[in-house]
């Protein structure tokens, strides 16, 4: 049987950068992917900000595309912020995950795709682990393998496979706000991408997307991503929705102006995320620890969860070498860390989330798209990026002058009027 110091379940971002960072250091770790490759499950629309290709160390290949602009798009209000320098980038997902998976074995860590985790339990010294797998040779058939490591890592994201091992499926229980996506990514004419080539932009609103968003992120080739997220719950006034496809459909017609036949469906893609209230995960148990969204570190407010599973994952590490090096308590420190960084901004984001996509009016969305057109767009870079809500109150300076001045204008013309009316 063979043996590791960690085993990483989970090759998406979370699971890449925690096995990269293990393999730098020298530690001996498996990363296990129940995908052969990264293009089967290539289901993120993968936006982010520019800072991530720093922060996480990235070379230029990951990317499908820089962006520039960002545009929001409600029912009545449409606002673009430009910009002449990139602002972020839309990663290719496949690209970036097969990057950290090369880190690994590049640092000296197994990876082993097309893996699938089975079960684990206690053994002599650390866990014993099973995974499945197709026998190269005769793909029908599945063959088990077991592997002994000292601690294990659950990174399958909003599955939470590992650490709820055992135990009911506990997403049912109400503690958990679930998010469904698609994506249809298109081949279209050169003059449509170039419209989109450097510009994310998010619908709100009941027009284009009621009880969540959709967007339209350019990528390479002549490609777009064009998606929408529902979030699930009742809406405090709209009845039943239309399939989610309905809606990605709708934005390629009749925002884009693409007839079926002016497009090239190339694929469409999604995923359920599930992020649990209040911080509520289970973050470990024994030497089993879960990162990324399996402790949903994904952002609620724009579904954006990439950067801030990798960062999870960097907090992690630490931890569980604290943790191989004998100190008992790590995991709870990990916890506490995690809380730390998450905590308070998570939780006024998913307030925030639960009424703009259950709660809100159209014509309030209206109007808050219409408040965030008086922002500079490093506040509102600010705001998307960082949560900082401070930010909004930015646009209050450049509103309450804007209102004096109409004001003003207004009563010129009643005095006009009077003159008109009461010629001295
Ligand atoms: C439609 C959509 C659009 C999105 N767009 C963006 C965006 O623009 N920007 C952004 O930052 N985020 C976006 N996100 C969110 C982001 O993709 C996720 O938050 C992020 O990928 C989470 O990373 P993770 O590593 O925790 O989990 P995941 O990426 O979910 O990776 C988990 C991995 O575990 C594997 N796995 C699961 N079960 C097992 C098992 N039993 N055995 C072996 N392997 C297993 C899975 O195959 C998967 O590869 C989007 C999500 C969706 C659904």
């Amino acid at each position: 049987m063979e043996e590791f110091a960690v085993v990483i379940i989970g090759a998406g971002p979370a699971g890449g950068q925690c096995a990269r960072q293990f393999a730098r250091q020298g530690v001996r770790v498996l990363l296990v992917e129940q995908h052969s490759n990264f293009s089967q499950n290539n289901y993120s629309s993968a936006a982010s900000p520019l800072e991530t290709m720093a922060l996480f160390d990235l070379p230029p290949g990951v990317v499908a595309r820089y962006w520039h602009n960002l545009a929001i798009a409600a029912t009545e209000k449409e606002q673009v912020w430009y910009s002449d320098q990139p602002q972020g980038v839309v990663f290719d997902f496949a690209k970036l995950r097969q990057f950290l998976a090369d880190t690994v074995t590049e640092g000296g860590g197994q990876v082993w795709l097309g893996h699938r985790f089975l079960s684990y339990q206690p053994g002599a010294s650390g866990l014993e682990v099973t995974l499945s797998y197709r026998a190269p040779l005769d793909a029908g058939s599945l063959e088990k393998v077991t592997v002994k490591t000292q601690v294990l890592i659950d990174a399958t994201g909003s599955k939470r496979a590992v650490i709820n091992y055992g135990q009911p499926k506990v997403t049912d229980n109400g503690q958990y706000y679930r998010g469904i996506g698609t994506e249809y990514l298109i081949t279209v004419d050169e003059a449509t991408h170039e419209r989109f080539a450097d510009t994310l932009v998010f619908f709100l609103g009941y027009r284009w997307s009621p009880q969540g968003y959709s967007w339209i992120f350019p990528m390479d080739n002549h490609q777009l991503k064009v998606g929408t997220a529902i979030f699930a719950g009742q809406h405090r006034y709209l009845g039943k929705l239309k399939p989610i496809r309905a809606y990605t459909e709708a934005i390629i017609r009749d925002y884009l102006k693409l007839e079926k036949s002016q497009y090239h469906l190339e694929e469409i893609h999604g995923s359920v995320l599930d992020y649990a209230i209040n911080q509520g995960d289970t973050y470990h148990q024994g030497p089993v620890v879960a990162i990324g969204d399996a402790v949903s570190t994904v952002n609620f407010l724009g579904g954006e969860g990439i950067r801030h599973g990798m960062q999870g994952a960097n907090i992690a590490v630490p931890f569980v070498r604290d943790y191989l090096r004998g100190d008992p308590k790590a995991f709870g420190k990990y916890e506490q860390a995690m809380k730390a960084h998450f905590a308070e901004p998570w939780q006024r984001t998913e307030k925030l989330s639960q009424r703009v996509y259950l709660e809100f009016g159209d014509r309030q969305i209206d109007l808050g798209v219409t408040y965030l057109s008086y922002l500079r767009y490093e506040d509102v870079l600010d705001l998307l990026f960082h949560y900082r809500f401070d930010r909004i109150y930015g646009g209050i300076t450049p509103l309450l002058l804007k209102k004096v001045a109409q004001f003003s204008q207004q009563c010129r013309r009643w005095f006009k009027n009077l003159h008109h009316f009461f010629p001295i």
